[in-house]
């Protein structure tokens, strides 16, 4: 069925097959019409009279969302969510989080000068001259047994000790002649056959950190050379910014539990699975809440217990959009104190797109289809539960970006930015992104995909070489 509307600012007339259509136009360069994907999109060629330039119409007979976001406008507000506050931590357990505390070293690192060789600590000017025809005796007055403090040796010109990779130096050394540079003349008498300048073969005492120096700031990720530091410094607890708790809600009449054999009509819970994995590869602490029917209050309801369980981020998925069986929009309103600061946002697929704050918390509605949940979840989600654990560098905010060719022609319909599934290889160095085409509710092609190829809002697509970022699938 075929209804006919007048576009505003557009001279001719503009055809659309959706009743209540908003016709919106988009120039569009690529390929013959397709055929209609759903009843809500059509496209059509206009002919304007000026050397054949082609009109893409997009008809929509849904309610119209709010207006529309970018991702750019949405990761705005994202980053304006403060950081969670610290916790104490032990250090073994402090992997992958951001201290919010400076850390100064309570003392020198190494806390005695170190030999870092087996062999003979000696004084360096007493070898000055030595060679392999010419070497210095030495009286070898002792040895710094491993592990024991060398109190009570003091070296005089002349004198060496012996010395092991990691021993404390006696007074008086300060340089240690390697083992092969040595030749016992007796028991008590070595040659060493060349000469050491001062501090060779030795750590200094708080060379490798200062008492009072700040080695660690706040903000810092602690990575295990981090832990390692603290280790070494005797710091055996940490303050760092909390993990986010992240409620899981699934919404739709038409769900099970996965554990369950689904009766005809209905189908297992996929969404719930991806998104408590999502989030625990983020860092965040899922707190699955199980499925709740399409009603207004069971949503509600859901969403208040969530934040009663102290959860800093509740997401909804299922139930975001437009549609008479969608409540999560209203559901977000009725809690109390929730603000709407997005309904709708211009990426593909992900549109139906809810974020709502209520104080520092947040609640996501997501679109149902699994591929447009965890699309989303990359590009809105992830983001906040980083930088709610003290994130702040670009690169720990979203997922790591590579550069790729694509390996065939894809138009792309202007106006929202697409996430295209892409199956990876390499190629002389150089990545080759191959669409992994499916409908945005299979989960399969998200199986194939390595990662999500990203078309700009503006383009009407990619030729077959054209190089393009591609977002990095964990
Ligand atoms: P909705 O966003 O509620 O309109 O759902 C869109 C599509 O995603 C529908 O086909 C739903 O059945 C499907 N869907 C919604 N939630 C889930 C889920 N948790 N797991 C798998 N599919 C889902
Ligand atoms: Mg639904």
């Amino acid at each position: 069925m075929v209804s006919i509307h007048k576009w505003p600012f557009c001279p001719m007339t503009v055809f659309s097959s959706a009743k209540n259509a908003h016709v919106r136009p988009v120039h569009c360069a690529f390929s013959p019409p397709c055929a209609l994907p759903s009843n809500k999109i059509a496209y059509f060629w206009m002919d304007t009279g000026y050397a054949r330039p082609l009109l893409l119409v997009e008809a929509d007979s849904m309610k119209p969302f709010f207006k529309l976001k970018s991702r750019k406008e949405l990761q705005d507000i994202i980053d304006k969510f403060p950081s969670l506050p610290g916790e104490a931590v032990p250090v073994e357990a402090a992997l992958n989080r951001v201290l919010c505390q400076d850390i100064l070293s309570p003392e020198d690192l190494p806390p005695f000068p170190r030999s870092t060789m087996d062999g003979f600590a000696v004084r360096a000017s007493d070898t000055f001259g030595a060679s392999e025809s010419q070497p210095a005796l030495f009286d070898v007055i002792g040895e710094v047994a491993m592990g024991t403090s060398p109190e009570g040796l003091s070296l005089k010109p002349g004198q060496a000790a012996r010395i092991w990779t990691g021993g404390e130096l006696p007074d008086g050394a300060d340089a240690v002649v390697m083992v092969e540079y040595t030749e016992a003349i007796d028991s008590r008498t070595i040659e060493v056959s060349r000469s050491v300048s001062p501090l060779e073969n030795v750590i200094e005492r708080g060379e490798d950190v200062s008492s009072g120096n700040k080695v660690l700031e706040a903000g810092r990720l602690l990575r295990p050379q981090e832990l390692g530091l603290l280790a070494g410094l005797g710091v055996t607890s940490v303050e760092v910014h909390r993990r986010p708790n992240v409620a899981v809600i699934s919404t739709g009449d038409e769900l099970v539990p996965a554990q369950t054999t689904p009766p005809r009509g209905k189908i297992r819970d996929i969404n719930s699975t991806t998104l408590c994995a999502q989030i625990r590869a983020a860092g965040g602490i899922p707190v699955p809440m199980g499925i709740v029917q399409d009603s207004r209050h069971g949503l509600v309801e859901a969403c208040v217990k969530a934040l009663e369980k102290a959860a800093d981020v509740v997401l909804v998925s299922g139930g975001s959009s437009v549609g008479q069986r969608d409540f999560t929009i209203e559901a977000f309103r009725a809690v109390e104190g929730a603000d709407i600061l997005a309904h709708g946002v211009s990426v593909r697929p992900g549109k139906p797109t809810i974020l709502a704050r209520t104080g520092d918390r947040a609640l996501f509605g997501l679109p149902g289809h699994v591929a447009s949940a965890m699309v989303v979840f990359y590009l809105f989600v992830y983001p906040l539960i980083r930088k709610f654990q003290g994130f702040s560098q670009p690169h720990h905010l979203s997922l790591r970006r590579i550069n790729a060719r694509i390996t065939r022609n894809y138009p792309s319909r202007p106006g929202r930015e697409e996430y295209l599934r892409v199956r990876l290889t390499q190629n002389q160095g150089e990545w080759h992104a191959e669409p992994v085409f499916g409908k945005s509710g299979l989960i399969f092609p998200l199986v194939e995909a390595d990662g999500l190829l990203v078309i700009h809002r503006d383009s009407e697509g990619l030729y077959q070489g054209d190089s393009a970022e591609v977002l990095l699938l964990p």
